[in-house]
């Protein structure tokens, strides 16, 4: 008989240990809180524009994930982004002197976690919010259909260090040490569409010492169609310190920044958008973390030095390490 994995979240993590359960011949079952895949490497879509609202841009230097990065580019769902990209510090622009490469999903960030998704049974729409191991077996609940049927011999927990600790808390001890040292924190972002071109002197660009981190024009990504849309996101500290503002209220302020940056919003369509738990992780980098004796893991970015090829890493490395403890 298959030994049976029930994975929550279907972020790239959760996609990405799935992928190699599976082909380690696992049976899996992602459940999913959303109705799509990819969690923060997503894309917020209208009639007119779209926008990257999480991550902007992917960096690969593990042999595994450059693998990966290849395979997504032969499946035509990721391709290099070469922005001309400015930095600003100390009041001035200068030309990053940055060099190395940077992939985005295409046609949009999603794609690549879509891709992989299409090989996976996933449940959508099911918050998980309650989990009990007893008899060797894992039973969950969703917030929409109550018990979950089937029962699991293993649980892979791969959400935000703060969703993992009040998931896990009462099973897992030693989790919420983890889930403080990560000190996840919040991001503000801000996307604003225009109908008429800006013809800005950069395409993107990381901005220091000001409430905004980064500044973006979704459409210098390949393959992206519609209106002129700028993505803006605060930095962690302004960010968090400000999470609870209104939305209206945060965008004013963000806009007002964005402006004294040269990117004047006011003739711009603006949607906002809260991110709780953005970025942050452990140190040292644990990879994952796993409890053999409950047959219980942890994957995400969090516990690999955050951003999406921690993330997937992340994932693979947890499911090969589960493999192991199986045999
Ligand atoms: P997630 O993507 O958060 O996946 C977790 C999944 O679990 C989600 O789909 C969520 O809906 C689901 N979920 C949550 N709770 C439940 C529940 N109770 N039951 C079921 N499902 C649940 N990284 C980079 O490499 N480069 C960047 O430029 C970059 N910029 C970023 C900018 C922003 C604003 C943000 C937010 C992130 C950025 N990142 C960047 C980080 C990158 O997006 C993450 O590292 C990566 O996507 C994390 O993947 P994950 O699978 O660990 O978690």
């Amino acid at each position: 008989k298959e030994t049976t994995i029930a994975i929550i979240g279907a972020g790239i993590a959760g996609l990405s240990c799935a992928t190699r359960l599976k082909a380690l011949g696992f049976q899996v079952q992602l459940y999913e809180k959303s109705l799509g895949v990819s969690g923060r490497m997503s894309t917020r879509n209208n009639d007119h524009w779209s926008g990257d609202h999480g991550a902007q841009y992917f960096t690969a230097r593990d042999p595994l994930f450059i693998n990966q990065v290849k395979e997504w580019i032969n499946a035509e769902v990721a391709a290099i982004w070469n922005p001309r990209l400015k930095v600003f510090k100390a009041n001035q622009w200068q030309d990053s002197t940055a060099t190395e490469n940077r992939y985005v999903g295409i046609p949009a960030m999603n794609s690549p976690g879509k891709h992989l998704a299409k090989a996976l049974p996933i449940e959508f729409n099911q918050t998980i919010d309650r989990v009990a191991y007893a008899q060797n077996k894992w039973q969950l609940h969703s917030l929409e259909s109550g018990d979950i049927h089937q029962q699991f011999d293993w649980l892979v927990v791969a959400l935000p260090a703060p969703q993992a600790l009040a998931l896990t808390k009462s099973i897992d001890k030693s989790i919420e040490k983890f889930t403080i040292d990560a000190n996840m924190q919040g991001c503000w972002t801000v996307m604003a569409s225009f109908t008429d071109n800006l013809n800005l002197p950069f395409d993107a660009a990381f901005i220091n010492n000001e409430s905004i981190s980064w500044i973006s024009r979704n459409n210098s990504k390949p393959k992206r169609i519609g209106l002129e849309t700028w993505v803006i996101h605060c930095n962690p500290t302004w960010s968090q310190e400000w999470i609870e503002l209104d939305k209206d209220e945060a965008a004013k302020r963000i806009l007002d920044c964005a402006t004294k940056l040269g990117l004047d919003c006011r003739t711009a369509k603006i949607s906002i958008h809260r991110w709780r738990y953005a970025s942050g992780h452990t140190n040292p980098i644990p990879v994952f973390r796993l409890h053999e004796d409950l047959k219980l893991g942890f994957c995400g970015d969090w516990l690999n030095g955050g951003r999406v090829e921690g993330a997937w890493l992340s994932g693979y490395q947890l499911a090969c390490q589960i493999e192991k403890v199986q045999k």
